[in-house]
């Protein structure tokens, strides 16, 4: 994996920057910015203001407008910040905006995540933005930025392509050194998914941990393979982070699909603190 320092703006090519948080567990994602002669895309804003308020803070130093912010799902650590944003189009998939324009599950996220419980007291209050431009299909948003639906992580995933540098933006479809967690999503789908992700680019930046490349998408399908088929060997996933919490939740959400049920997994719903 390359080495990207974390919480600062790095450009990881001509034009394209990271703000990589270490770790990558719950609530500690990354964010991208992408420059275009109009001005900014920013991919993904962050959770809590501890977190957005810094990255935003970088992106102003950059002394271009925000035009655009792209989000590539609506977990709340990807959609956190986006007020940080006031003057840009908020563009996600009609998922994403379906689920932004619901109440804000307050409690449940203070239960998953104690660590940044004072933040969301204040996130409660602050609130996000809508999404301003549905996404529904690929689309060539700006001369370098292209968005790409996909599904897997949830139902209403978009992935960012800067064809021009060969990076892709993969939100949650990509945890690196991190255990994915598809509690609202399809690990079947999701590793079908990721047959292609790992072709669309030479450097591709997860939701949550450094930067990777096509080796660490492999990975990451082989795992999920391994939550559908209903237990995990020994692999190269056994470094990685919050396997004993998210194991069961992958087995189970898998278990629960193939019987037709898309409901929440009973391990989540007691890791959300609602059993
Ligand atoms: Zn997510």
């Amino acid at each position: 994996m390359a080495d990207v320092p974390t919480l600062t703006l790095h450009e990881l090519a001509e034009g394209v920057w990271v703000w990589l948080q270490p770790g990558g567990e719950s609530g500690v994602s990354n964010a991208g910015v992408i420059a275009d002669a109009d001005g900014l895309t920013v991919i993904d804003t962050l959770m809590v203001r501890s977190q957005w308020e810094p990255f935003a803070a970088a992106v102003h130093d950059l002394d271009r407008p925000v035009k655009r912010v792209v989000l590539t799902h609506a977990h709340i650590d990807h959609v956190g910040g986006t007020t940080a944003f006031r003057n840009a189009m908020v563009l996600g998939s009609p998922v994403t905006s379906a689920l932004l324009d619901q109440a804000m599950p307050v409690e449940a996220y203070k239960n998953f995540m104690p660590a940044f419980a004072e933040g969301f007291d204040e996130l409660a209050v602050v609130g996000t933005r809508p999404v301003s431009h549905l996404v529904d299909a690929a689309a060539q948003l700006t001369p370098r930025v292209e968005l790409l639906p996909a599904q897997g992580h949830t139902d209403g995933d978009l992935m960012v392509l800067v064809a021009d540098v060969d990076v892709l933006f993969a939100g949650d479809l990509c945890f690196f050194g991190v255990t994915p967690l598809a509690f609202q999503g399809d690990p079947a789908t999701w590793a079908d998914t990721l047959e292609v992700v790992g072709e669309l680019a030479a450097t591709i930046v997860p939701g949550h941990g450094p930067v990777g490349a096509t080796a660490d998408v492999d990975a990451l399908r082989e795992y999920l393979r391994h939550c559908v088929a209903g237990s995990i060997p020994a692999g190269p996933w056994d470094s990685w982070l919050e396997r004993a919490e998210r194991d069961p939740i992958n087995i189970e959400k898998a278990e629960m699909l193939r019987h037709g049920d898309d409901g929440m997994p009973p391990s989540m719903i007691r890791a959300i603190g609602l059993a």
